[in-house]
């Protein structure tokens, strides 16, 4: 919103503009004035627009020409006064003051003006005819108004017509020559309409007015004034109301007809709702609201943020095949002023088989979106009304900033729900193979993505220990030198070689010794391309030695030549030690596979660590002896946790005892779902959990 308004008064003298503002300003006509009246400011609490205004009177006795250009290039507003019963002073309008006015004004920016017919006391006419004419001859002619300082008629009128031209314009709007809305408003009205049909069936129904009306002037209609609006478009459209509701066509018409009645700020009310400037753009502010991001914290999309997004996805998805075609994708972002997603995005994320957008993608490149680049995804957010449809304060809302790093690794948990793994590797090693496969795309389909349409992300959802997490994969331009730090910022590195290729791991190798040797990001190798036969690496060591070395989990074999889609696993563990990079998944031994390892693993298991903790923590809490305030309800809680961390341990216990072929597929998470695991699981952690509660009641009675 504007800050304040200057509303400049000129004309011939003694058309009474000094009489008008001292009227204005005393309510009482001054029989005496002085040639000009000194600029007065009006507090914003006493205008109607509650904006300051300042009023500034000319005189052509106390004034230089130098001195009255210089006002009218800082007025906002110009009202040219002329006097009802003095012909020579309304021919000077045409004559004199318009075309003085425009040379001395910014050609894009013309300055409103106001016609004021002063002195209407005097005669029985109105001078209205004469005045038409030049009105409709200038577009820059806002209004006009016949007052008389004498009576005060008219007086605080002048000034709110005033006012409204500059808070209110109707240039921008509307053209008067053709009778319709200009191009740039019809669009942003469009937009508007788009956003509020919340079912996109392009028809506003009570519902939606109901809240459109709401969010734009903070009450909601009258049924019965509901019912006037749409029966004055039945009257004038015939497709204006359908099915009960309002059409665009009907929404545009009912504007068209705020404005040409003179209510054109109710227009405006609802554009500067939705986010637009005078200019009818986007404002910055909307579309950028401020958000902090220290170094070290990463940017997610909250519940709410999620939700809206679900339910634009919903509005879109026609056919229900949760998908977006290139139709429905369009539509989808046919409110954006340009299309955001190209080609690349579908091998960003995953697609079904006609290779559209599936709903899991669709939010997955949201999710990077937001994670590379949170001021484009608050600008995106701002396009689709997440703010006003959410009803939250701005974008900004909707993202969560997850805290520093080091506190996470120092605390030794995270609630993150995004991980970044970095792929580094030589030229043709595999990498974005690697990348589409975790999209569940095979070597076959990979030759037929196009080159102008590849991507060097690749990001979708894995499930750790039940909770759904986003493991973004990043392919990293294979020069050494020119590494960035977003090259090697993330939670975890892969380095992948071709098995094929003898030379191949020497670059893993080499990436490995200058960025990673004493980083806190846990490293992993994959030994990709695993379907061809395995060539002896020329490195001084084997890559199995290389990692035993340098602790890091043996290298893990990768193929995406498969007929169905690759296999998962790695991208689950991978994203296992994004999330905990400081639990030791790795042994002595570093096979990773037999039981000894996988015990091992197990023991140092985040979950096992934390498990033990609080059990410790308990137990010393009860042996001494400290006053507790709050203590039963949160011991309570506290144990109610320790013996849900309990069940999911010795689920997983259980299931290695009753099938351990399974774990010695590295616990993959695909099999924690099946069924006849967790009934089997279920008992024995049932027993465990009674047992449990037992020694617990026990040792409070003790207490
Ligand atoms: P300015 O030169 O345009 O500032 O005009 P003034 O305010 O000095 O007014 C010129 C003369 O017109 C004064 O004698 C005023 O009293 C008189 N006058 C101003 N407004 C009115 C009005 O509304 N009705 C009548 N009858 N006289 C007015
Ligand atoms: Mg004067």
């Amino acid at each position: 919103m504007r800050k304040d308004v200057r509303i400049l008064l000129v004309g011939e003298p003694k058309v009474g503009k000094t009489s008008l503002i001292m009227s204005l300003v005393s309510e009482e006509f001054p029989n005496v004035v002085p040639y000009r009246a000194e600029e007065i400011t009006i507090p914003a609490d006493v205008t109607p627009e509650r904006v300051p205004t300042h009023i500034v009177d000319y005189s052509e006795a106390e004034q230089t020409d130098e001195q009255l250009f210089q006002e009218i290039s800082k007025a906002n507003v110009i009202c040219i006064v002329y006097s009802v019963n003095n012909k020579t002073s309304i021919e000077k309008v045409t004559s004199h003051w318009i075309p003085l006015i425009t040379e001395n004004t910014d050609k894009d920016s013309r300055v409103p003006l106001i016609l004021v017919g002063n002195k209407s006391d005097l005669v029985e006419h109105s001078s209205m005819e004469t005045i038409l004419p030049i009105m409709n001859q200038y577009s820059e002619i806002e209004t006009c108004v016949e007052c008389s300082a004498k009576n005060l008629k008219n007086i605080s009128e002048l000034f709110y017509y005033a006012q409204k031209a500059v808070l209110h314009p109707t240039g921008p709007l509307y053209c008067p020559e053709k009778k319709d809305m200009k191009p740039l408003c019809v669009k942003a009205l469009t937009r508007i309409f788009k956003v509020s049909d919340l079912d996109n069936d392009g028809i506003l129904n009570d519902n939606e007015l109901n809240f459109f009306q709401r969010t734009c002037f903070n009450t909601p209609l009258e049924p019965q004034a509901l019912e006037d609006v749409k029966n004055v478009v039945r009257k004038n459209l015939n497709d204006g109301v359908c099915d009960n509701g309002l059409t665009l066509k009907g929404f545009l018409f009912l504007h068209t007809l705020f404005i040409q009645r003179g209510r054109h700020e109710t227009t405006w009310t609802v554009l500067r709702r939705f986010g637009y400037d005078d200019d009818l753009e986007l404002n910055q502010d909307y579309l950028f609201p401020p958000l902090k991001v220290p170094p070290d914290c990463t940017t997610e999309l909250n519940h709410n943020a999620y939700l809206f997004l679900q339910s634009i996805f919903d509005k879109h998805d026609k056919d229900r095949d949760c998908a977006l075609s290139p139709e429905e994708l369009r539509d989808l972002f046919d409110v954006f002023p340009y299309m955001p997603w190209g080609p690349d995005v579908n091998n960003t994320v995953c697609t079904n088989d006609q290779g559209w957008i599936t709903y899991q993608g669709y939010l997955s490149q949201w999710t990077l979106t937001t994670y590379l680049d949170v001021q484009r995804c608050l600008e995106y957010l701002g396009y689709l009304g997440y703010s006003i449809i959410a009803e939250q304060e701005s974008q900004a809302s909707g993202i969560t900033v997850t805290r520093d790093k080091k506190i996470d690794l120092q605390k030794k948990q995270t609630q993150r729900s995004v991980f970044r793994c970095n792929v580094f590797g030589d030229i043709g090693c595999g990498k974005s193979g690697f990348l589409q496969a975790f999209l569940g795309r095979n070597l076959m389909f990979q030759k037929t993505i196009r080159e102008e349409h590849r991507s060097y992300y690749a990001i979708s959802t894995t499930y750790v220990y039940g909770q759904e997490k986003y493991l973004l994969l990043h392919e990293v331009f294979p020069d050494f030198d020119y590494l960035s730090d977003a090259d090697l910022a993330c939670d975890i590195v892969c380095l992948v070689y071709d098995v094929s290729n003898p030379y191949s791991f020497d670059y893993c190798a080499k990436v490995f010794k200058q960025y990673f040797t004493d980083s806190k990001t846990p490293c992993m190798i994959i030994a990709a391309k695993s379907d061809l036969p395995e060539i002896k690496q020329m490195y001084g060591c084997s890559p199995l030695e290389f990692c035993r070395r340098h602790r890091m989990p043996p290298p893990q074999s990768f193929t995406c030549n498969t007929a169905a889609a690759p296999s998962r696993d790695i991208y689950t563990k991978l994203t296992t030690m994004a999330m905990y990079p400081h639990a030791r998944l790795r042994c002595m031994c570093t096979c990773n596979r037999c039981t000894f390892c996988l015990c091992q693993n197990f023991l140092n298991s985040e979950l096992l660590q934390m498990v033990r903790a609080k059990l410790f923590a308990v137990v010393l809490r009860r042996s001494l002896p400290i006053k507790l305030h709050i203590f039963s309800l949160k011991c309570t809680i506290t144990n109610l946790c320790n013996y849900l961390s309990l069940f999911i341990v010795l689920s997983l216990f259980f299931k290695m005892m009753v099938k351990p072929s399974l774990f010695n597929r590295h616990v993959s998470q695909a099999d924690l779902t099946t069924s006849t695991f967790w009934l089997r699981a279920s008992v024995g952690a049932t027993v465990f959990a009674v047992l449990g509660f037992t020694m617990y009641r026990v040792l409070l009675k003790q207490r």
